[in-house]
């Protein structure tokens, strides 16, 4: 990918605070991750050799409560890109009023290309070169793309084991059976779909008549789409890094969800249903739908392609999809984007839930955990609606604004140390 991440989330902040007139000593310190670490992470392979992968864990910012983001195995990873996602998971946690602030953590490496045994060595070397940042208190990792909960219970399995006792909160978006939590798999979907439905009833449109397109089918993807259909919307398209599908009456979302339970890696590739044609990834962002969600990696809608884009709404599942250049075309068209930092929020406030759960040793039933998921949402969905509208700005920079101010406020507050 060309774009670099942590440009975009710079140029973003940079934007908000041009427009809350922040202190420039405020902003220089909100421009930069308070810790980072890099670390090799040597693995034995099982044909006896030896492979070192580069591994990040930053701690963006901690002013508002323990840091807290995902682990992302991917080939592409770098330093910039996990200080970006850092960066966004702190004004994620500041919209929708968690009491964290932000953290990501990333290696460097193509798992498919590993057996589960080398990616369990990986995953348990890479936890004891973090254990020093790692806690509940302090930083709790949770999964992103390639990682999910197997990964997060061999982390919580080594932390425990160095500890000497069970310590579930170290992590979320663990198996159930360890103290995952219920409705956890499907929390960012599910927030996908609340944002998505909420705008829809501001425009005053129907969700049962809405087309939408889906860039990547991995837990955001699959889950938005399953959660959308269920609304009334007729999946359209779907895509991800194997191949894509596009039929104009509707795919069928079950049957593909059936289909990539037991596929290789769970990929799309090798699927097939009557009217459905294979689409390239660029055709997926630029077919006439109602909503595209964009639920793969960052710096997919960009300058290049976003006056092409003809959705009226995108729904960012993934984080950081669009380029600030992107942005401002697609505001210019009125094109309306509900921002990472709001859409995507779903999976952190559900894994807030989890810790609390860990935390009490007290678990509540799905109904209640969906129930909790729904009032932080649709309650922080009206607050960037309503304050973008008061401000006259574009979604993505009205949650920016009151993110920053949220995290601006509370370091004044607290005061720079000593
Ligand atoms: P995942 O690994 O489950 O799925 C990623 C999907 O994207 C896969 O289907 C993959 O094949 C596809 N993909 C990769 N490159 C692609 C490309 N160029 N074109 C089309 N598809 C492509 O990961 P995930 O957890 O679903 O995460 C997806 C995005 O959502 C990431 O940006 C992540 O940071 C963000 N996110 C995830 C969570 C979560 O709870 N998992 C929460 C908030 C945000």
């Amino acid at each position: 990918m060309s774009v670099n991440p942590f440009e975009m989330a710079t140029q973003q902040l940079k934007d908000a605070a041009a427009k809350l007139k922040l202190d420039k000593g405020i902003l220089k310190i909100l421009s930069q991750p308070e810790r980072s670490l890099e670390v090799s992470v040597p693995v034995v392979m099982d044909d006896g050799r030896i492979e070192v992968f580069t591994g990040y864990r930053v701690q963006y910012s901690s002013v508002r409560g323990p840091c807290k983001g995902g682990i992302r195995y991917h080939q592409d990873v770098t330093f910039d890109e996990v200080k970006a996602l850092a960066a966004w998971m702190t004004w994620k946690c500041a919209v929708v009023n968690l009491p964290y602030g932000g953290g990501k953590g990333g290696i460097k490496v193509d798992p498919f290309k590993m057996s589960e045994a080398e990616v369990r060595r990986m995953t348990r070397r890479f936890t004891v070169m973090i254990l020093p940042l790692i806690g509940p208190e302090k930083d709790i990792p949770a999964p992103d793309v390639n990682t999910g909960p197997s990964t997060m219970d061999w982390m919580m399995d080594t932390v425990s084991m160095f500890r000497g006792y069970c310590a579930p909160g170290v992590v979320t978006g663990k198996s159930i059976e360890l103290g995952g939590s219920l409705g956890r798999k499907e929390a960012t979907g599910r927030g996908v779909m609340i944002c998505t439905r909420e705008l829809l009833k501001r425009l005053k449109k129907d969700i049962r008549k809405c087309t939408v397109a889906v860039q990547g089918y991995g837990n955001v993807g699959s889950i938005s789409a399953t959660l959308l259909e269920q609304e009334g919307c007729k999946i359209v398209a779907v895509n991800d890094v194997s191949t894509g599908f596009y039929n104009p009456n509707g795919l069928n979302i079950k049957e593909i969800n059936k289909y990539v339970e037991t596929s290789k890696n769970h990929l799309l590739k090798g699927y097939s249903e009557k009217g459905a044609e294979e689409i390239t990834s660029e055709k997926l962002l630029t077919l006439d739908v109602d909503v595209l969600v964009p639920a793969a990696l960052e710096g997919q809608i960009t300058e290049k392609n976003a006056k092409n884009v003809k959705a009226k709404i995108i729904s960012e599942g993934a984080n950081g999809p669009t380029t600030p250049e992107a942005d401002k075309i697609l505001s210019e068209k009125g094109t309306i984007v509900i921002p990472d930092i709001l859409a995507n929020a779903g999976g952190v406030a559900c894994s807030y839930f989890e810790w609390v759960q860990d935390l009490q040793s007290f678990f509540w039933n799905e109904a209640e955990v969906n129930r909790k998921l729904e009032e932080v949402m649709s309650k922080s969905f009206a607050e960037v609606w309503d304050f973008s509208r008061e401000k006259k700005v574009d979604m993505r920079n009205g949650a920016m604004m009151l993110a920053v101010h949220k995290v601006a406020t509370a370091l004044q507050k607290r005061g720079i140390f000593p």
